[in-house]
């Protein structure tokens, strides 16, 4: 296994030289060196990411052609698109590139970003599914996060890699990003092999609202994790908050900023009702008694219902019964996990 991809690996490791010395010491790398001037990421967190730049114009073709490397090889690495002859040509073309790394820190892929958003591409491409490269399983930053996270005892989910990358530049060692793909269980099973604390950190766009309430109920179906939400006000995302708030402004709001996820439950539930409505606000005040049904403390229960009660002017003592015969249903339905994560499961070497 490990011998067959090796020179997989020795590929990506050269393509990744390649085009970061692109992006840094080439007249083709100007445009890229200036964008990612614009978007304020330090010359220190484009050597520790290894970022680059993919000009176009077959350089990485003519590139492993003139080291003569295996066509079979080549061809593996995903890296290059085969027309109908089997003429490899370079699959990324004027975009920004961020070299995906495994557990281990050995580069299996790539992201690659265009400079301009444009409508007829993605804006961010990736690898295809490779020998070395699985969407589902990889974790972008995980080799750093990991080791990072025994200190903070914690990881920072994020959505996206530039918000991994200004985490970082903002001291903010213990972040990761899935590959644009919502978190899969792959993932979780990762994120549990280092700690049980995860806080989600992702966009406040509404799209991003929505994936924390997907990762919330995936990461509690899957295993028991102490999970924080972390909200990026103004609907920015982290590396939106950090331009605009600084190093500070970010270190700050993901210091103090968790909040329970009860509490995003509670506002993400709230936001799907009109409560201008009578019917709707009944309706949302019963559902909000379920979830405030699951919490086992009964001072953090009486907390949240006096909120609820408070906020649609509702009587306390009548959601409070409410709140008790949910509870005693839930009893006789026991929560249940889909799977068990053996916590001292070592980290599955992938290299
Ligand atoms: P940037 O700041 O560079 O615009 P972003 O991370 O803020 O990037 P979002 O639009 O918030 O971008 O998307 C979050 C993540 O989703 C991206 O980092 C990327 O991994 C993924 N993504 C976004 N657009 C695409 C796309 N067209 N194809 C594949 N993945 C995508
Ligand atoms: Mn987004
Ligand atoms: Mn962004
Ligand atoms: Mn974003």
């Amino acid at each position: 296994h490990q011998q067959k991809q090796q020179p997989l690996i020795e590929a990506h490791q050269a393509a990744t030289q390649l085009y970061h010395h692109i992006l840094m010491n080439t007249k083709l790398g100007e445009v890229a060196r200036k964008y990612l001037a614009e978007r304020q990421v330090s010359a220190d967190m484009i050597e520790q990411f290894n970022l680059g730049f993919a000009p176009g114009d077959q350089v990485l073709q003519s590139f492993f052609a003139e080291r003569k490397t295996d066509y079979q090889t080549l061809r593996k690495t995903g890296l290059f698109i085969e027309d109908q002859d089997g003429n490899l040509k370079d699959r990324f073309a004027n975009r920004l590139m961020f070299p995906i790394k495994n557990a281990n820190g050995a580069v299996v892929g790539f992201s690659g970003r265009l400079l301009q958003i444009s409508d007829s591409l993605p804006k961010y491409l990736n690898s295809p599914e490779t020998e070395l490269f699985n969407k589902r399983r990889v974790l972008y930053n995980y080799d750093v996060a990991r080791k990072a996270a025994r200190k903070s005892q914690r990881l920072l989910l994020l959505e996206g890699f530039m918000d991994v990358i200004s985490a970082m530049q903002a001291g903010i060692d213990f972040g990761v990003a899935s590959m644009g793909t919502s978190l899969t269980e792959e993932q979780i099973y990762d994120l549990k092999r280092v700690t049980s604390n995860v806080d989600i950190c992702y966009d406040g766009d509404v799209p991003g609202q929505k994936a924390i309430n997907r990762a919330v109920s995936l990461l509690e179906q899957t295993t028991q994790f102490n999970i924080g939400v972390i909200q990026i006000p103004g609907g920015m995302d982290p590396d939106e908050y950090r331009r605009k708030y600084g190093a500070a402004g970010l270190q700050k709001i993901v210091k103090t900023g968790r909040e329970p996820v009860i509490k995003f439950r509670l506002r993400y539930l709230r936001s799907q009702f009109n409560l201008e409505q009578e019917t709707e606000k009944i309706e949302y005040a019963k559902q909000a008694t379920k979830l405030i049904a699951t919490l086992d403390s009964s001072v953090e229960r009486g907390v949240y219902l006096k909120d609820l009660a408070t906020d649609l002017d509702f009587d306390q003592a009548s959601l409070q019964e409410q709140c008790e015969q949910d509870r005693k249903r839930q009893r006789t339905e026991p929560r249940q996990f889909n799977h068990v994560v053996e916590v001292s499961e070592p980290l599955q070497r992938e290299q």
